[in-house]
């Protein structure tokens, strides 16, 4: 049988392989094929706005990653999830649009020598993909096809959030992708206005070109190895369900496997730490110690207040509420599913500086991770105080030479003191919150860890006990300079020392971005395609508007 060839095999087809795959396609003509782990069909409820927390805990569209025990939590090993279904974490997320601070984008492109990855360079990105439903220039999108909207609707504890948050003198901001990060606010999701559904990597890039006839997406199908000959990716070894099959690459592998897998799968292809390689009985092809090193992840806790009554959701998505919740959003696109029930939340310094170091959530009921027990389920809120830049920074290793085991994950959540103490002054600055109106008329008391806990050991002993992934891992094949040891990646996000291979998802972040990361990722991988094709058009150009909109970028954004 004659050997099946592609211009680019792109792996993994979450949020960065399905932007990557379609561009490709769509703007340049490649033959390319896309490989996702996962199925293609996803359950229903998962396009309806609050449908994701169904599955949030179940492993049915999720990886539940091995995380070894963590010492600095008292062995806890807290669960870190990552998506394997067509779309990836754009397909099973909380769907939260923020693109993060100017200063993340700009301080990865001062590291790197001014090699396009500024806030100005990946602006035009954003705008060009995004198809915002009310919000337009100078910092968004309108005819794009990801489509961003706010809820259909807010809880009463999210807006009493909000005015409270006002009263402590944090102004209220309509736009945490806008000019300003600073400030409380209802966040953007991605979430098509006119059908209230979700609007993951799939729907806005990849479905337009499924039937292409140069795009082959085989799912169900995992790449267990990159084939290298003479310095260079060939092609990649697949396992699916027809069986073991080598696929070859005339022009580039691109890997998109998100920021577990791809260290594992270059360490599995002889592309990593040399000792971690030897270790396992893996020929080192190249020797790169940055591979799996300098994990970074948003992490939160949690403090639960009991209310005085029904201000969010609990109860709602079960017997005959779930009904008529279920019915009314079947008929009028109206109603409790059209809110992910997160609504609003607050980037702030709890410590007082001028850059939001925090970003605050609001969830209007009593939500808890799945390995803290003790809190029952009832009318609530929780406010999750979320490091923004941890200073922690773990690793990603192998388990085995065996491509089917998952990798082991350190996250190392709360390895840093200041991280630790930071989420301490933001558990002590929610509380504050709790206490203001009109948030305090509607509380009844705290719950979790509740107000006995009161000294820095304490708020401590509960940090280590519940603190969880925000589900926004992130750095583990970082792109850097030449003379960075641990790069992995150039600014080109070329792997370093082999031709043809590059990396376009979240692991390529140098530094965590200042917010949730889908967004940053799909901006990341448009803007691979124009380094991969060598057509970097929108680079430090004028954003292509259309004619009823400025067309100059902004000098500076979010000025704080
Ligand atoms: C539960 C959850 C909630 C989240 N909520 C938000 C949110 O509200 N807002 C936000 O901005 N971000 C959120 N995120 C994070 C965001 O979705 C991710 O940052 C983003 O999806 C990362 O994109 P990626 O392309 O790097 O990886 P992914 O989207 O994870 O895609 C990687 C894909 O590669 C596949 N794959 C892995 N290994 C192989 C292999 N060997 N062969 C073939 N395929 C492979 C996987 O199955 C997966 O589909 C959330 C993530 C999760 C998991």
């Amino acid at each position: 049988m004659a050997s099946r060839r592609f211009d680019y095999i792109v792996v993994g087809g979450g949020s960065s392989g399905c932007v990557v795959a379609s561009r490709l396609v769509a703007e340049h003509n490649a033959r390319v094929l896309l490989v996702e782990a996962g199925p293609h069909r996803l359950s229903p409820i998962l396009a309806m706005p609050a449908g994701y927390m169904k599955f949030l805990a179940r492993d049915t569209y999720l990886t539940m990653h091995h995380v070894l025990p963590q010492e600095q939590l008292g062995g806890r090993a807290p669960i870190v999830p990552q998506a394997k279904v067509l779309g990836g974490g754009s397909a099973v997320n909380a769907m939260v649009y923020i693109r993060g601070q100017t200063e993340d984008y700009d301080g990865w492109d001062e590291a790197l020598g001014g090699a396009g990855w500024s806030y100005r360079d990946l602006l035009p990105y954003f705008i060009r993909q995004e198809g915002n439903d009310h919000l337009g220039a100078p910092y968004h999108g309108v005819d794009g096809p990801l489509k961003v909207s706010h809820l259909g609707q807010h809880s009463a504890m999210s807006r009493a959030f909000m005015q409270a948050m006002q009263e402590r003198g944090v102004p209220y901001t309509a736009d945490f992708n806008g000019a300003r990060q600073n400030g409380v606010g209802f966040m953007q999701h991605t979430i098509d206005w006119a059908t209230r559904r979700r609007c993951s990597a799939v729907d806005a890039f990849l479905r337009p070109v499924l039937l292409h006839s140069n795009l082959t997406v085989l799912t169900e199908t995992t790449v267990t190895r990159i084939r290298l000959e003479k310095g260079r990716a060939i092609g990649v070894d697949i396992v699916g369900p027809s069986g073991s099959e080598t696929l070859f690459a005339d022009v580039e592998v691109i890997l998109a496997a998100g920021t577990y897998m791809t260290p594992k799968l270059l360490m599995l292809s002889g592309i990593g730490p040399a000792g971690e390689l030897s270790r396992h009985g893996i020929t080192v092809t190249v020797d790169l110690p940055g591979v799996g090193q300098n994990l970074q992840d948003h992490h939160e806790v949690p403090i639960v207040a009991m209310t005085s009554g029904a201000f969010g959701y609990f109860g709602q998505d079960r017997g005959l509420a779930m009904l008529r919740n279920g019915l009314q959003y079947m008929l009028f696109k109206t109603g409790a599913v059209t809110t992910t029930g997160v609504e609003a939340c607050a980037f702030i310094d709890p410590e007082g500086g001028a850059r939001p170091t925090i970003q605050l959530y609001c969830v209007p009921t009593v939500y808890l991770d799945r390995d803290v027990s003790g809190v029952e389920p009832t009318h609530g809120v929780t406010l999750n105080p979320c490091l923004l830049r941890p200073k922690a920074r773990g690793s990603v290793r192998l388990a085995s030479a065996d491509p089917s085991a998952l990798p082991l994950v350190d996250p190392q959540f709360f390895g840093d003191a200041d991280d630790l103490r930071l989420t301490i002054a933001g558990l002590r600055y929610a509380r504050e919150v709790l206490s203001t109106k009109p948030v305090r008329d509607m509380v009844r008391h705290e719950i979790f860890p509740g107000p006995m806990m009161e000294s820095d050991a304490d708020l401590a002993n509960h940090c280590r006990r519940t603190v969880k992934t925000n589900y926004h891992p992130v750095g583990t094949c970082r792109m850097g300079r030449e003379a960075d040891p641990l790069a992995v990646v150039t600014p080109d996000l070329a792997v370093r020392g082999i031709r043809g291979l590059r990396i376009v998802d979240a692991s390529i972040m140098p530094t965590i971005t200042s917010g949730n990361t889908n967004a940053p990722v799909l901006a990341i991988a448009d803007r691979a395609v124009d380094i991969i094709t060598g057509q970097n058009r929108m680079l430090r150009e004028p954003v292509a508007a259309p004619p009823n909109r400025a067309s100059s970028i902004p000098e500076q954004v979010h000025p704080t």
